[in-house]
């Protein structure tokens, strides 16, 4: 017989009784990998096609038909949408399939903040006032590449969902300790990184479903901003990968702050020397 996977819910019925619930989830769970196969194979079959009309698009020149460079630029700017939506379903699909990080090590904060300080102002261009503060003192061990692609996210939402003048500050630091089940505090803590915006912010509705693929709260702005509407459940599964916690404080008009919340299993002392430059 093929295994069987039962999942296993214990729920108080009276005061000495309890009912122990098995049920059998083995074709839920194959159903769920055909799901993430099949949209694994789409977006890897779309990306050869795409990247030729791709090609094609950058080469038509708008000088020789002005009247149509309007159209060309439309065109690539959907292409280009349409790309990246096929590498974030990849990236998604790779994260979901992975039950462990390959390739941990640890990660010199100072130069991965300073890097995402320089995206924020490359995406920015001048419309916001952009801060990072780093008073952890510590570096974060996992996947360079998958916390680097997180963090990215959170901070190309801030800068997108805020408008020019707002502020967006990216923030290390570390976690408040945490209170263990006997009430005593932990001994240990751990870290977050902070994205804080000043921006639209989020209705409190909205909140429980945010991480989910494809949900926005306004579709119109949303598309505006040239997301693919997956960044979110992208930082989910990283930081999930790692044992983190995303936690989003958001008031409407005011902002909102997204936390990745590691713990100290995360945390390593500071290998990388900080050098203040004059
Ligand atoms: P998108 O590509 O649409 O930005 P995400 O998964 O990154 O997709 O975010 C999902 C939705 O959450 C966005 O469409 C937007 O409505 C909302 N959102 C995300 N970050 C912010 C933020 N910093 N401020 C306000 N709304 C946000």
């Amino acid at each position: 017989n093929p295994p069987v996977t039962l999942s296993l819910r214990l729920i108080p019925y009276s005061e000495n009784l309890w009912l122990l619930v098995a049920r059998d989830v083995t074709r839920l769970l194959q159903l769920e990998r055909m799901r993430r196969d099949f949209v694994a194979n789409v977006s890897h079959e779309l990306r050869t096609p795409l990247t030729v009309v791709h090609g094609y698009l950058d080469m038509l020149d708008p000088t020789e038909h002005p009247d149509w460079a309007p159209m060309l630029a439309e065109m690539q700017r959907q292409s280009q949408r349409m790309t990246q939506l096929v590498e974030d379903l990849l990236t998604l699909s790779r994260l979901e399939s992975a039950d462990h990080l390959a390739n941990e090590e640890t990660i010199a904060m100072p130069a991965l903040l300073d890097t995402l300080r320089r995206e924020a102002l490359a995406l920015s261009q001048n419309r916001h006032d952009i801060r990072v503060e780093d008073s952890a003192g510590v570096d974060l061990f996992g996947s360079h590449k998958e916390l680097h692609s997180a963090f990215s996210n959170l901070v190309a939402n801030a800068i997108r969902y805020t408008p020019a003048g707002g502020q967006v500050t990216v923030r290390f630091r570390k976690d408040r300790p945490e209170r263990l089940a006997s009430g005593v505090l932990a001994g240990r803590t751990g870290v977050v990184l902070e994205v804080a915006d000043t921006g639209y912010g989020i209705p409190a509705t909205h909140l429980p479903r945010i991480t989910e693929r494809f949900y926005r709260v306004s579709t119109s702005r949303s598309r505006e901003s040239g997301g693919t509407g997956l960044g979110l459940s992208i930082v989910k599964h990283v930081l999930n990968l790692h044992q983190a916690r995303l936690e989003i404080a958001s008031e409407v008009g005011r902002g909102s702050t997204f936390s990745c919340h590691f713990g100290a299993e995360r945390v390593r002392p500071r290998e990388s020397l900080d050098i203040a430059l004059p």
